[in-house]
């Protein structure tokens, strides 16, 4: 069955304070799976992004708590009621499935519900002051007040709703204004959110969205005099330029992931097979926490990769929009060309393929590879797509530890383990910002602390709450107090 309806290209404008902004050049935006053009934005010029920011600073909001819950709230029930809608759009632009697509949808509705339900707390503390020799009768209080200037915020295609999500709805939440460049491959699904904050209440001013080509805008949107942070997921490459291009200005970077699934010999190997398959292949792969690299030691490598074979066997990759497919297409034919040519290096160091790697244009089906040598550019490199690499290591959890920590990333981990004494290594030893215990790296939900070390990111976390904090500067205030 194919739920797909033909619908018109979308020929979008720029929503600049609300108003609606095209340019004399266009950028397609193209669908992996047909090639057909299903929609086109604008080509925004660095003169574009000047305009958004300045109206941005020049409105004050003054949305009250309850306000701001209302509009998030609302907000999350649009979403909610038109998940479908939603759906399609991703899946028009992305090529990733429905069930992913609709799975997204559901978790944006998580986004603005939690932020509608954290924006009515008072974040306020209090410290006493007589509380020591030299005290005084005071009180010293703080009090969270939104940045003074514009939030930047800049995302990538992976998630083409959620991504930007995480960035908006703790900015309204905070008061705070918000210039959007969501990327050139999938903007159209950012446009139309706007357009449903727009409707909820959002005041035009507090978000702009600004679509075009990164090499002719991308250098406005980190170094404009009104941005005032910026807020970036995407790449190490274009996170390590941004951080050394944005000068005075706070950054926060959510950059690539390696995450690895590590099974020791006490996992029950079918649960840890089912993890690895579903995390390897869940939006085609393409997720910054998906896992990357299976770490299995080799007392039970034998096993578990037979049961891993099987279980990627029994998932189809097709056309995206057919309900029943489990992966749809990864973002473009390059990519997907990347990955053979990887795996093919791979084989080429001893690499075993179990299964897949035919790719048929951006479409790139399961691909299972055993004995992967831990240094393989497949593994060592952040490999973006539905490959499932095992690496075979020592009996040994020193060595695992080490294989695990080799590369340059340190986003989030899957362990497969019930010994308390291994758990206890993992959680101290693995230089990550996450440990899941018998779940997938990328288990998470939309309020946690969520981000990484080393290439992966300076240490900030996303998250509703701690995207919050980083949103807002802490203001002291103190009160004479008997
Ligand atoms: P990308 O770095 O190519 O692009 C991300 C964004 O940066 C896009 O909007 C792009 O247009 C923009 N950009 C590119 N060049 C720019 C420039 N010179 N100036 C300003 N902006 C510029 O990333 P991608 O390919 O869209 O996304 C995939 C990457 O994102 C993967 O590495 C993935 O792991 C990572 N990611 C990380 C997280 C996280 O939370 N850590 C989440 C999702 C994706």
């Amino acid at each position: 069955m194919n739920i797909q309806t033909k619908s018109p290209v979308r020929r979008e404008a720029m929503r600049i304070a609300g108003r609606k902004v095209r340019t004399d050049e266009a950028i397609d935006v193209l669908n992996p799976y047909t090639g057909q053009v299903v929609g086109t934005v604008p080509a925004a010029r660095p003169e574009h992004v000047r305009e958004a920011f300045a109206a941005a600073r020049a409105f004050k909001p003054k949305l009250t708590r309850y306000e701001r819950q209302r509009i998030l709230l609302r907000t999350a029930e649009m979403l909610r009621d038109r998940k479908e809608e939603f759906a399609r759009l991703i899946t028009a632009e992305s090529g990733l499935c429905w069930k992913d697509s609709l799975y997204e949808a559901s978790r944006a509705y998580d986004v603005y519900s939690f932020a509608a339900q954290l924006t009515i707390l008072d974040d306020g503390e209090t410290y006493a002051c007589d509380i020591s020799p030299m005290g005084k009768q005071r009180k010293i209080f703080t009090t969270r007040v939104p940045l003074m200037g514009v939030i930047s915020a800049i995302t990538p295609f992976n998630h083409p709703l959620n991504m930007v999500s995480h960035k908006i709805a703790p900015a309204i939440a905070t008061n705070n204004r918000v210039v959007l460049k969501p990327t050139e491959l999938t903007p159209l699904t950012a446009l139309a959110l706007a357009d449903v904050l727009y409707e909820a209440g959002l005041p035009p001013e507090m978000l702009s969205v600004v679509t075009g080509n990164p090499s002719t805008m991308g250098n406005a949107m980190i170094t404009d005099p009104d941005a005032d942070l910026i807020t970036f997921t995407g790449s190490v490459r274009i996170g390590k330029y941004i951080a050394e291009k944005a000068g005075y200005r706070r950054v926060v970077l959510e950059l690539g992931g390696n995450d690895p699934l590590i099974v020791m010999e006490d996992a029950d190997l079918d649960k840890a097979a089912e993890l690895a398959v579903q995390g390897a292949t869940k939006n085609s792969g393409q997720r910054c926490t998906a896992v990357k690299r299976i770490l299995v030691v080799h007392s039970v490598a034998e096993e578990f990769s037979r049961l891993v074979l099987a279980k990627a066997r029994k998932l189809t990759a097709g056309d995206p929009m057919d309900p029943t497919v489990d992966i749809g297409t990864v973002i473009h034919e390059r990519a997907a060309q990347e990955f053979e040519r990887r795996v093919l290096d791979a084989m080429s160091r001893g690499a075993k393929l179990l299964h897949g790697n035919d790719r048929r244009g951006a479409l790139y089906p399961p691909t299972v590879v055993d004995h992967v040598p831990y240094d393989a550019e497949l593994v060592r490199e952040e490999t973006f797509g539905p490959v499932i690499p095992i690496i075979r290591c020592p009996d040994d959890i020193a060595e695992v530890v080490r294989i695990s920590n080799s590369t340059a990333y340190g986003l989030s981990s899957g362990v497969c383990t019930n010994r308390l004494d291994y758990v206890t290594r993992f959680v101290n030893e693995l230089d990550v910002g996450t440990v899941n215990i018998w779940e997938v790296p990328g288990y998470r939900i939309e309020m946690s602390p969520f981000g990484g070390i080393k290439d992966s990111g300076l240490g900030h976390k996303e998250g509703v709450v701690e995207a919050m904090k980083s949103f807002t500067n802490v203001r002291t205030y103190s009160l004479p107090w008997t």
